[in-house]
């Protein structure tokens, strides 16, 4: 490795739990290293162009003042517009923020979608709050970013605790503050007020896709092999209807409230039917037997599939893992200390970047038509996003075959390839 690469030191750790950039940056130097990436621009894309920390004061419903800190970080803009969730998290932190704008712009870059990559956060814990008091902290995070967003600036959508509802004030907000209506501001919007047929679907069907793509590498049928999704929020419950009705056999799955274990196959309508009657919740389902959420991780299926969080697998359970391949649903899930364990398995991964892109491509057409003033049908968006997942899937197998490399580093090689490329035609820094 060359020496510049190693030298990378800051930020502080977060001190209870992995730190997710340290996670990228671990990758990313490996890539730099394989395509011998020039020092200027690797200094310029390790560290993010813009961090912005916003300080939002909110009435609460019971009249006291609440000052919420938010962020927005804008990682890279030289392939187009930057382009990323707001996660709504008590855990929210600059740190994460920052690895989650990067692995936007590597995510943009690997499905070749002419956008940059960021990230927005507040702390917050949204599930005691009332809609009142998320609608108030939406606007008030909005118009302390107004000069940030813009359709052709800084383009939000839903992540971790936000969806349509939060996309719709923010939207409103926006278009208030400058006087005109600007659906294309952001994504994940209601389909009424120009969100786009497919996009709640989207992640999901994304890794639908690239599961079924990896299987056939490996040359296996969907109808032979069983799988655990660990999550069951908008990615992880979409993952297992898709992955359901092409055959594969879930056994387990697993929310907020618990992981939850059928050897026959859980039925994924009747959960999602349960989980809809039951505040979004899981607990109380019959049609599985309650598991320790540790174990689902380390349970004996063919197919992971981690839609949740960052660092769910690390150097102290990727050893007990049973998979034959992983497909990252979340952002992240895997720690970089975990992936020498996880190669040494011969453990397929699709990575997060490739694997989830399938949200940020869906809302890359809802941009469109926006910008189109024209609305597509669902079939041409799934066809076109399939697509795009095939192509961009393909291209990272063919790259680790070429490089010899785990698809994750694959990924990060042309991802980081095309962003270098353009820096070198753009010239001047
Ligand atoms: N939050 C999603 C992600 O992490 C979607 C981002 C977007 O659609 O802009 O990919």
């Amino acid at each position: 490795m060359a020496a510049h690469h190693t030298v990378y030191k800051e930020p502080a750790p977060i001190m209870d739990r992995e730190n997710p950039l340290e996670s990228m940056m671990s990758r990313f130097n490996i890539a730099a290293d394989i395509l011998g990436l020039d020092d200027a621009t690797y200094n310029v894309l390790k560290v993010a162009d813009k961090q912005v920390i916003v300080n939002i004061p909110v009435t609460m419903d019971d009249g006291h003042i609440r000052v919420f800190e938010g962020y927005r970080v804008i990682h890279n803009t030289i392939l187009g517009p930057s382009k990323g969730g707001i996660r709504y998290d008590k855990n929210v932190h600059l740190d994460e923020v920052k690895a989650l704008a990067a692995w936007m712009t590597w995510k943009c870059a690997v499905v070749d979608i002419p956008y940059g990559g960021a990230k927005g956060g507040i702390i917050c814990d949204p599930t005691t709050m009332s809609a009142g008091e998320i609608e108030r902290l939406t606007r008030g995070y909005t118009l302390a970013l107004k000069d940030i967003f813009g359709p052709d600036r800084d383009i939000p959508a839903p992540d971790m605790g936000t969806g349509p509802r939060e996309m719709a004030w923010l939207m409103d907000e926006f278009s208030k503050t400058n006087g005109m209506t600007s659906p294309a501001v952001v994504t994940g919007k209601p389909l009424v007020m120009g969100g786009s047929l497919g996009r709640t679907e989207a992640t999901g069907r994304g890794v639908m896709v690239s599961t079924l793509a990896a299987l056939k590498k490996l040359g296996l049928k969907p109808s032979e092999v069983s799988a655990a999704v660990q999550g069951f929020g908008n990615v992880g419950s979409w993952a297992a209807i898709l992955l359901h009705a092409e055959g594969v056999k879930i056994k387990g799955v697993s929310d907020i409230s618990g992981a939850y274990w059928n050897d026959n196959g859980i039925n994924i309508d009747d959960a999602i039917a349960y989980k809809n009657a039951h505040n979004g919740r899981l607990e109380g389902f019959t049609g599985a037997t309650p598991i320790d959420p540790d174990d689902l991780l380390t349970s004996d299926v063919d197919v992971l599939v981690p839609a949740a969080v960052e660092d769910v697998i690390t150097e102290h359970n990727a050893h007990l893992i049973k998979a034959k391949l992983i497909v990252e649903g979340a952002n992240g899930p895997t720690s970089a200390s975990a992936d020498s364990i996880i190669n040494e398995k011969g453990i397929m991964v699709v990575p997060d970047i490739l694997a989830n892109s399938g949200g940020v491509t869906v809302s890359y057409f809802e941009w469109v038509q926006n910008k189109q003033g024209f609305k597509w049908s669902l079939d041409m968006v799934t066809d076109r996003a399939d697509r795009i997942m095939n192509d961009a899937f393909e291209k990272v197998y063919q790259t680790s075959q070429k490089y010899n490399v785990p698809m994750r580093i694959a990924a990060y090689v042309v991802a980081i390839d095309k962003v270098a490329q353009t820096y070198k035609f753009r010239g001047g820094f």
